[in-house]
């Protein structure tokens, strides 16, 4: 006989030695500031809390879920029927004599940016302005100025599905653009090797705020209410990639609203919470792009977002 799910609460305090908080509300860990209220939720920050929280949660077979910043995701309005876990595991260090860094990735990207010119080691200057944890970024392959994170994780440390702790090499993350196998296989990273080169300080901190300075030109600031780019950048069949904002501007995006939700006027691949949008205004919003760039071009944009469901199918 497994346990029972009213148990959980009680389980969970013996083995994490902390207690699950209950009924939470997810507005408040996404950036676009929407989603109704979690039944379970607690934020790790220890390896050992955060195994030991998954590990409960697989016992009582509740629906489980990670999140890292909430800047790429959507949260349902009816919430979630589970545990979120909120990674809050920060650590980074340098391997001795080498350009590699090691880190927990509950770490912010700010942070390791901030290590690596710290320690003269230069690679990631393109991830500046990237809001977010390092976690979330190698599960997307977050990027941008044409590179991606993922060209700079030399090893990972991941917990699968049995429970056990394993070490990868780059190969098996399967990266691509904003892809990675975490996305199919929904396995818990818990630690990442980034492989970086030996700089100049001086020349890392000018790429920085120049990549900075583009990028205010382009995107909105993170205080606004959104979870970056809505749509992936499609790949056409000559293998071209294009701007999604390209389609969208032409079909009119700009002056498109749903509810309370609205596409930002400085760019056309944003949607926003302007006014108490819900999940729904966000969705029906999408679902109308993605028919007016279909009707108009025949090309099928993709979402970036990840739409949390209350009721996930795979826990
Ligand atoms: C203003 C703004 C600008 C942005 N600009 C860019 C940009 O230029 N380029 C870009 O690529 N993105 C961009 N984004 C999107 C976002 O910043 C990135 O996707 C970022 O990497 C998300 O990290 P997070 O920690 O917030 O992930 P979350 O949103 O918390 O989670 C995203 C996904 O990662 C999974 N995940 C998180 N941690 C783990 C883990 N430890 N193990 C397994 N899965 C995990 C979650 O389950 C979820 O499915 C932008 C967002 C905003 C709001």
């Amino acid at each position: 006989m497994g346990r029972k799910k009213e148990d959980f609460p009680e389980y969970f305090l013996k083995n994490v030695k902390k207690p699950v908080m209950t009924s939470v509300s997810l507005r408040d860990y996404s950036n676009f500031k929407i989603g109704g209220n979690a039944d379970y939720f607690f934020e790790a920050n220890s390896v050992h809390e955060l195994v030991t929280a998954v590990l409960c949660a697989r016992e009582v077979s509740i629906p489980l879920y990670i999140i890292g910043g909430g800047y790429n995701l959507l949260f349902d309005d009816n919430g979630f029927r589970g545990l979120i876990i909120k990674n809050a595991v920060k650590g980074i260090s340098r391997r001795e004599n080498s350009p590699e860094v090691n880190a927990f990735v509950g770490t912010p990207l700010e942070d390791l940016l901030r290590f690596s010119v710290e320690q003269a080691l230069s690679g990631l200057e393109f991830i500046a302005g990237i809001p977010g944890t390092i976690g979330g970024a190698v599960f997307g392959n977050a990027g941008a100025f044409k590179q991606s994170i993922g060209e700079f994780v030399k090893e990972g440390l991941l917990l699968d599905q049995s429970g056990e702790q394993v070490q990868v090499g780059r190969d098996y993350f399967e990266f691509r653009y904003r892809h990675s196998i975490l996305k199919k296989k929904h396995e818990l990273l818990l630690k990442v090797v980034f492989e970086l080169h030996d700089g100049d300080k001086e020349s890392i901190q000018k790429l920085i705020e120049e990549n900075l300075e583009t990028r205010k030109e382009k995107h909105p600031h993170h205080d606004l209410l959104c979870a970056g780019s809505y749509f992936k950048n499609p790949v056409l069949p000559d293998g071209r990639i294009v701007p999604a904002a390209h389609f969208l501007e032409k079909v009119g995006a700009k002056t498109m609203k749903v509810g309370g939700a609205a596409v930002y006027s400085g760019h056309s691949n944003f949607i926003i919470n302007q006014e108490n949008a819900l999940a729904k205004d966000v969705f029906r919003l999408a679902q109308e792009l993605k028919q007016r760039v279909k009707e108009r071009f025949d090309v099928e944009l993709e979402e970036e977002v990840i739409f949390l469901p209350a009721s996930p199918s795979t826990p």
